[in-house]
């Protein structure tokens, strides 16, 4: 759309380039629409006809857009998404071409997919990947450059049916929530007949001049600052969060929210972060499938946007050693087909009790599963900030808020004995007092909290993707539903009753996974060793948490994954860890030997110089003061080279570790230890160097001057 045409209001050209609902139902045939609109919303399946039928009109409306080439987007275990671009032209005679685009096309790919991580799932004689039309996620028009192509949200599984990627799980989930979910509201009383997962991701960000991220090998290889000493002014003055927007920041973020407007993405609030050149993008939540393919429209285009304002987005979850990081909040919740927010306290006592139920469930849920739970944001970027004080600690627990810690305390107690059709008894109020969010947390320190009507999973990095924190809560989720479900059922008699015994009995089993004091400070870290609560501070052992019996019966039991995918993933994000790590260990190595210490030695070469003039013309005493900064250069000059050396046979070292946990460990010890010494080192030097001759651009320069 040009400039000068565009509509003034963002209503008349939100979701413009989608192929959403009310599109659907220009284009195609009545029938046709009304069949994909029931297999839509009652899963069933897709017949050759309809499929042909939606491809055409599809294929029109992409034409009409402009795009040239369509794309199966898919979601492989890199974290990222992928695409492959094929022209819709298919030649007809010499020299002459129709765009065609079949039902098939439309339903299934076939990508070669050999270079994806599949975790020893897909052996190499059969590398055959297949993606499948996600029918539930509106197909995109995407605009890159003079390109236009029509992007087809799909799933990516191996020849024999096993999922490769992160979408099919999270479809599997979403199902498995709802049939449980369904089940106990029946038992209730609801007459509900589907439940959906609604998420919402809230994303942090760096922005930084482009020239400066181009010029550190660190940023392009890594995405993150290797070595680099702290500025004068981090955020200690508070002045930056929420701060009024720089012209040209918010002049990007308009036209990043543009875009996604028109990709139908429901971008909502904007505003600085803490850090300097840190800021956030939260839209409104979506149902979970649609809101993970969102998240990822969201990062890309922040990405590409960045790049027309000469600046480079970093999604790292620390690009800068001693500055706040960035995470991604997942809000969480489930809603009935009705429209109920299931974690919405309601105004009547059958609507409270489903209330307490399903927070219940959450809660023993994450009680019994929170290694898994922990397991899900295992990352190299995150281990920097899970419990470095500016993100929950690696404890997961969950926070309540002082309203409904005490009605839960009151059912634990067993005050709360029962709901009639006036009120829940004993608690003496005919509803809950309606849990503002005001009421509820402004605890930051709570990896998993409640915040009036949905929970928020905190401790999610901001550059993973959202999709297995999502599948992973709404698989513990319907396991603790059904439990509950079995359990009031067992109790027989009065349901209600029963379901406030049940709570009785399930809150007091899981009640050492609350917590509503400071997550941050040394007393939690004891009190929770005290009640047994998990605590992995690093990516390589929390991990281990996918390869235990508990997570392959949890997984399987709702066919969201089998064992064997489930122990793909375990190896995939061991290998991950490893690489992810020895990238940054080489480019550490490289940049101190080919940068940092040529630097160094010209510095030291111009003191000599300058020493044995100075010293000619003044006399010996007069150098005094140089000849020490001298030997401090060249004794930092000896240090790097031994480090970097260090770090060096560190690495060869990581290599010839085969089992693939230890492999991960030592990257995780002995490699990220050279690391961090060699960096120390190196800032050290950068406090005393020359600036004229040090190579890289400086923290206080990417993170002030943009
Ligand atoms: P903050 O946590 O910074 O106060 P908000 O309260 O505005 O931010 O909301 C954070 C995110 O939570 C938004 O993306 C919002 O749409 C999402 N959210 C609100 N209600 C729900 C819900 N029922 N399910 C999932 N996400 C929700
Ligand atoms: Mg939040």
């Amino acid at each position: 759309m040009a400039k000068e045409d565009k509509p003034i209001r963002i209503s008349e050209y939100y979701g413009c380039d989608t192929f959403n609902f009310k599109v659907m139902e220009e284009k195609l045939p009545r029938e046709t629409y009304k069949k994909l609109l029931k297999i839509i919303n009652d899963d069933e399946k897709l017949d050759a006809d309809t499929a042909n039928t939606v491809a055409h009109a599809m294929k029109e409306w992409a034409l009409d857009k402009g795009a040239t080439h369509y794309c199966h987007w898919f979601q492989p275990m890199t974290g990222s998404t992928a695409e492959k671009h094929d022209a819709f032209v298919d030649p007809v005679g010499p020299g002459e071409v129709i765009e065609r685009f079949s039902g098939k096309q439309l339903v299934q790919g076939e990508p070669d997919a050999s270079s994806f991580p599949s975790g020893g799932i897909r052996a190499t004689f059969e590398a055959r990947g297949y993606t499948a039309w996600d029918i539930t996620s509106p197909a995109f028009i995407q605009r890159s450059g003079t390109a236009t192509t029509l992007c087809i949200p799909t799933a990516f599984i191996s020849y024999t049916g096993e999922a490769l990627d992160k979408k099919t799980p999270l479809l599997r989930s979403v199902k498995a929530l709802s049939e449980s979910s369904v089940k106990l509201l029946n038992l209730l009383g609801s007459t509900a007949k589907k439940v959906i997962t609604t998420v919402g991701p809230e994303q942090e960000y760096f922005l930084i001049d482009k020239n400066y991220f181009m010029a550190r090998e660190d940023l392009v290889m890594s995405g993150r600052t290797l070595i680099g000493s702290a500025p004068s002014r981090g955020q200690q003055l508070e002045d930056h969060y929420f701060g009024s927007i720089k012209e040209k920041i918010v002049s990007y973020m308009n036209d990043v929210e543009e875009e996604l407007y028109r990709l139908g993405v429901p971008a909502k609030t904007r505003h600085n972060e803490v850090a300097p050149s840190q800021f956030e993008l939260a839209p409104v939540f979506e149902e979970a499938n649609v809101a993970v393919d969102h998240n990822h429209i969201v990062m890309e285009t922040l990405k590409i946007i960045a790049a027309k304002y000469d600046m480079a987005l970093l999604l790292h979850e620390k690009p800068f050693a001693g500055i706040n990081g960035s995470g991604k909040h997942l809000n969480w919740s489930m809603s009935d087909n009705e429209g109920n927010n299931l974690l919405n306290p309601g105004n009547t006592p059958h609507d409270n009790l489903q209330f307490l139920v399903v927070l219940t469930a959450v809660i023993r849920a994450v009680y019994k599963n929170a290694d898994i739970l922990r397991a899900t944001v295992a990352s190299p970027g995150n281990d920097h900030r899970l419990g470095a004080n500016e993100a929950p600690p690696a404890i997961i627990s969950i926070f309540l808020g002082d309203q409904l810690t005490s009605i839960v305390e009151s059912i634990m107690a067993g005050k709360v004995a029962k709901a009639t059709d006036q009120a829940i008894l004993d608690l003496g109020v005919s509803s809950l007092p309606i849990l503002s969010k005001d009421n509820t947390d402004r605890n930051r320190t709570s990896p998993f909290a409640f915040t009036g009507n949905k929970f928020e999973f905190r401790a999610v990095g901001s550059n993973m993707s959202i999709s297995f924190p999502a599948t992973a809560i709404n698989a513990m989720v319907a396991e603790s539903i059904d439990f509950m479900y079995d359990a009031i059922k067992a109790k027989g008699g009065d349901v209600k009753q029963a379901a406030f015994d049940v709570m009785k009995d399930v809150l007091n089993d899981s009640k050492n996974v609350l917590f509503m004091g400071d997550g941050y400070s040394d007393e939690w870290q004891k009190e929770a060793a005290k009640r047994g609560l998990p605590n992995y501070k690093t990516s390589p052992e929390a991990l281990k948490a996918f390869n235990t019996d508990k997570a392959k019966k949890l997984f399987s039991k709702y066919k969201i994954l089998s064992e064997k995918e489930l122990t793909a993933r375990y190896f995939i994000h061991l290998e991950r860890y490893a690489k992810i790590v020895d990238i940054e260990a080489v480019s550490l190595y490289n940049m101190a030997i080919s940068q940092i210490l040529p630097a160094a030695v010209k510095y030291q070469n111009d003191l000599a110089s300058s020493i044995k003039k100075t010293s000619d013309i003044l006399g010996d005493d007069a150098v005094k003061d140089q000849k020490d900064l001298l030997a401090s250069v060249a004794a930092y000059i000896g240090e790097i080279k031994k480090g970097a050396e260090k770090l060096n046979s560190a690495t060869k070292e990581a290599h010839k570790v085969e089992d693939e946990q230890a492999h991960a460990e030592f990257y995780c010890s002995k490699v990220k230890e050279a690391m961090n010494s060699l960096r120390d080192s190196i800032d050290s030097l950068e406090k005393i160097a020359d600036n004229d001759l040090w190579p890289l651009p400086k923290y206080w320069e990417m993170l002030f001057l943009n």
